[in-house]
């Protein structure tokens, strides 16, 4: 939290850079400069048996006043770009395992690969697209009578994507994470952290994890999310002949939420 009379710093504050390979443009970004409060390791293990350690990291100063955490992984100071995932919090998808969405495997994915390459999952208190737990129960009751993902939370009163990535953002700065790899299909977290002052170098496509009790979630998604990387995976997948790809048959590449 901000220290009171503390005079807030700004980082990337109104950044004017040239992106390379693109005509000279303006970039504007002020992020509020938030700060680590601490690190503690803590040992992860998944319910396939996949184990491996994090160090968990927690903030001061993050503007939406949340309770998010990063997740290091791996040895991100080694790698040559840190490769990071934005994952919101789902309960019933990351905890329960439930079979509506595909938070729960995204997750675990983010967290191996992320080991693999060195970087950050963090985890963001945005359950439903933002708008909270019991409203994307209410949303799914909706979902139940006809309406799709999107029409639901609009149904509601609320957008059909809530989520502001500037605490992201500041957490990204903090962790001295201003370019990155970044982990998802999502073309709007992309969008939002460029804004904020972060270099995304590269767009790392995650795998589709589609199940008989997703797959409409999952093309509503693609379709009205604007994730292509995650229409052309499920094209991909419809195909009948298709060679599976290193990952398996399962994991055919995208993203989530
Ligand atoms: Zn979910």
């Amino acid at each position: 939290m901000a220290v009171p009379g503390d005079r807030p710093r700004h980082v990337a504050d109104v950044a004017r850079k040239l992106v390379p390979g693109r005509r000279a443009r303006l970039v504007t970004g002020t992020v509020r400069a938030a700060a680590i409060r601490r690190r503690i390791p803590i040992p992860l293990r998944f319910g396939d048996g996949y184990s491996t350690v994090a160090t968990v990291v927690s903030f001061t100063g993050l503007t939406d006043a949340q309770q998010h955490v990063a997740l290091e992984l791996g040895r991100p100071a080694a790698a040559g770009l840190p490769l990071v995932r934005l994952h919101s919090e789902c309960l019933t998808g990351d905890v329960f395992g439930s079979q509506r969405c595909d938070c729960g495997p995204q997750l675990r994915e983010a967290v191996e690969r992320i080991t693999r390459h060195g970087g950050y999952v963090l985890y963001l208190r945005q359950e439903g697209r933002g708008i909270g737990l019991y409203d994307k129960l209410d949303a799914y009751a909706l979902q139940d009578r006809g309406l799709d993902t999107y029409d639901a939370n609009l149904a509601l009163g609320h957008r059909a994507d809530e989520r502001d990535y500037t605490s992201a953002a500041q957490m990204l700065h903090a962790l001295g994470a201003s370019r990155i790899e970044l982990l998802s299909n999502n073309p709007d977290k992309g969008a939002q952290l460029g804004r904020l002052g972060i270099t995304i170098a590269r767009q790392v496509p995650t795998a589709l994890h589609l199940t008989g009790t997703n797959a409409a979630y999952l093309a509503t998604k693609a379709r009205r999310g604007g994730h292509d990387l995650l229409s052309r995976s499920l094209e991909r997948a419809a195909e009948p002949h298709r060679q599976p790809g290193p990952l398996g048959p399962a994991h055919v590449g995208t993203e989530g939420r």
